[in-house]
């Protein structure tokens, strides 16, 4: 079993979702993890759940302030910072035709640039306790198209980020990878008609769990995965882009 233990993860998105469940196996592993998200109740609720391995905390990934107190949470609660999980995401399900500027830019901002503050908030608190683990939760659209053009490019730009943030970081012992799913039903696609078309291309027949992405998420995260960086794992069930 993988011991996080004496460990501190940030997980954003962590209310519900993927991200919850990321939230669950880091905490059932020993770490102690401040969930960050726009939704006060659930967050709030889910780190009640988990007493005292995990805290919620409000943050808009967007929010350069926001990022900071994040960070000076985790120094104040634990004085350290290991795994960050860059997991909030939206999506527009809009064509090009249809996408107004401010949509562009506020998928952008969330989706992309809320991991770029993520990462450059965290890196110098990992840094400090000898290292840690960065996890981007891109798409398996980052390998293929998809008819969000917004959210396409900002799940293929998440890959160049990682990339580049492991080149930046690995002297300082801190590892970048990109998980990047395929279907996986949760409240962002619940209600979205393209949910068995997609089956139909996934060979294993089936959507993903959240649990599922989560086991992946804790490999990288753990000491398993020391000589792994800069790479993007999909976890797919075999989808046929
Ligand atoms: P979800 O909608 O259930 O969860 C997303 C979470 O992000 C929510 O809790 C939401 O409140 C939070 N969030 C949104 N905007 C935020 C902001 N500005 N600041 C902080 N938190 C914010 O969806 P999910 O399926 O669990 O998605 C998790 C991640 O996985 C996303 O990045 C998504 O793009 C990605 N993904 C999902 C699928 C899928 O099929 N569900 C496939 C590939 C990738």
């Amino acid at each position: 079993l993988t011991d996080l233990s004496g460990k501190t993860a940030i997980v954003t998105g962590g209310a519900r979702g993927q991200g919850a469940a990321e939230v669950r196996l880091l905490a059932e592993c020993g770490a102690r993890v401040l969930i960050c998200d726009v939704l006060d109740q659930d967050g709030a609720a889910l780190a009640a759940n988990l007493g005292e391995a995990a805290r919620f905390l409000r943050l808009d990934v967007t929010s350069a302030e926001g990022w900071a107190d994040a960070i000076r949470t985790c120094r104040d609660w634990t004085g350290r910072l290991d795994v960050l999980v860059n997991n909030a995401g939206i999506i527009n399900r809009t064509l090009i035709a249809d996408t107004t500027p401010e949509a562009w830019r506020r998928l952008l901002d969330v989706n992309l640039t809320g991991a770029f503050l993520g990462i450059q908030a965290a890196a110098p608190l990992m840094a400090e306790g000898g290292g840690g683990a960065i996890i981007n939760i891109s798409s398996n659209s980052a390998f293929s198209g998809h008819a969000d053009p917004a959210y396409t490019a900002s799940k293929w730009g998440l890959r160049g980020l990682t990339r580049s943030a492991a080149m930046e970081y690995a002297a300082q012992n801190i590892r970048v990878n990109a998980v990047c799913p395929g279907l996986i039903v949760t409240d962002l696609n619940r209600a979205s008609p393209h949910l068995q078309p997609m089956i139909d291309l996934t060979p294993a027949r089936r959507s993903g769990e959240a649990e599922e992405v989560a086991q992946l998420v804790l490999y990288l995260a753990s000491p398993a995965a020391r000589f792994v960086t800069g790479e993007d794992f999909l976890i797919d069930g075999g989808f046929i882009a």
